[in-house]
């Protein structure tokens, strides 16, 4: 049987609907939840999009929004993007996400305690957790005011080690499919960004005996690259032609795109950066050149897993043990994509609903992804 594909992104140049339930309905969004405070001049979203798996996780993002309507495209977007992360990952948690739209003027301990008061209204149905533009600080007042958050210092800590283990092994699994061997040594990999995930990434290859050529925009992390693991230094143009096995973009979203992809000479790209591809169709023109494209949220759930632990109340093995599973995802993914002729991201995306499907059916919720 055909599988049913939908497509997880919203298509360019495909029209918007207009109005707020019109948009809540394109991808069946369960509750959207919006708060104004004028005294603090709080003014926050979250977007609930499944809970059928758990409760939805999902950062709370802090941003300086041309409109509202904007602000709630953006809200929409990431929390159904949480959905299928955690769905891929094999979590218990639906997907959810939080904006708070951003006033240069405003009191920033204000704000966030109100936003603590905005999560704690929806009753533990959202976790949050920092995001683009917030930070621990920030955090510690949604805690003043709710339990729903997690990723606080001195609790799961630093998800970055997860992510870079989780990001190596979906790059194993990769590898295997390119040249039917994991092994990673002798291969050389193009790392662009060499910040928190990067780093941890090009610790573990060098480990393995993986050769490196790094970049990244700030010249004492390249330095301590070359130092330390021996990696030949790129300036950030020059990473996506770098002469390689595989690319790894850890720094930005976006760089798969049309001006980079001609440019890219490896077999593999398999990274820790979110939203790697600037539009849907560069997955498929990846495919066409030949070059296995690992999807982003299956390679980089590492993080989300590390958050987990607080909320299944699990061990750092258990996180350890679940990260290095991605292998086995990553393998799956590759399998549909290849079975059933469709792009890789599309094939994590099947993935995810399979899940979400099964989870509905079981709790008799209609299906929404
Ligand atoms: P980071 O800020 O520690 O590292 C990013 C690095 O990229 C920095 O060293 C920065 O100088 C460099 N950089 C920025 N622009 C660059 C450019 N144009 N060319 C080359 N280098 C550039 O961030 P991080 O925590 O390592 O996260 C990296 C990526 O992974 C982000 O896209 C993030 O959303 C994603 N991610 C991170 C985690 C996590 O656990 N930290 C989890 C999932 C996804």
């Amino acid at each position: 049987t055909k599988r049913r594909v939908s497509v997880g992104r919203v298509k360019a140049g495909a029209p918007r609907p207009r109005g707020v339930f019109e948009r809540i309905a394109v991808h069946g969004h369960e509750q959207v939840s919006y708060w104004y405070d004028p005294p603090s001049g709080y003014r926050g979203i979250i977007a609930i999009h499944s809970s059928a798996l758990g409760p939805g996780l999902g950062g709370t993002r802090y941003w300086y929004y041309a409109s509202d309507g904007e602000a709630l495209e953006d809200v929409l977007r990431l929390a159904r993007g949480m959905t299928y992360k955690a769905a891929v990952a094999g979590l218990d948690l639906g997907g959810a996400k939080a904006v708070i739209l951003g006033d240069p003027s405003a009191d920033r301990a204000a704000v966030f305690r109100v936003h603590g008061r905005h999560v704690h209204s929806l009753g533990g149905r959202y976790l949050t957790a920092e995001d683009v533009g917030t930070s621990p600080a920030d955090m510690a007042f949604v805690r003043e005011e709710t339990p729903y958050v997690t990723g606080l210092a001195g609790r799961s800590g630093d998800p970055s080690p997860m992510t870079s283990w989780g990001v190596f092994r979906a790059m194993q699994a990769g590898a295997k499919v390119v040249w039917g061997s994991d092994d990673l040594a002798d291969r050389t990999v193009a790392v662009q960004g060499v910040g928190h995930v990067g780093y941890g990434l090009c610790e573990l290859l060098h480990r393995r005996g993986a050769r490196l050529i790094v970049t990244d925009v700030d010249p004492a992390r390249v330095k301590r690259a070359v130092a330390e693991f021996g990696a030949k230094a790129v300036s950030p143009g020059a990473i996506y032609a770098a002469v390689a096995d595989v690319f790894s973009p850890c720094a930005l979203g976006a760089v798969i795109n049309d001006t980079t992809l001609a440019r890219l000479r490896v077999k593999l790209v398999c990274g820790g950066a979110n939203n790697v591809l600037a539009e849907e169709r560069h997955g498929r023109l990846l495919e066409r050149r030949g070059i296995v494209y690992v999807p982003d949220y299956v390679a980089n759930a590492g993080g989300i897993i590390n958050i987990y632990q607080e909320v299944a109340g699990w061990t750092a093995e258990q996180s350890h043990a679940k990260t290095s599973a991605i292998y086995d995802t990553v393998l799956r993914v590759l399998e549909i994509a290849r079975d059933e002729h469709i792009p890789s991201y599309q094939a994590a995306d099947c993935l995810a609903e399979e899940r979400l499907a099964a989870a509905e059916r079981a709790k008799g919720l209609p299906h929404r992804a």
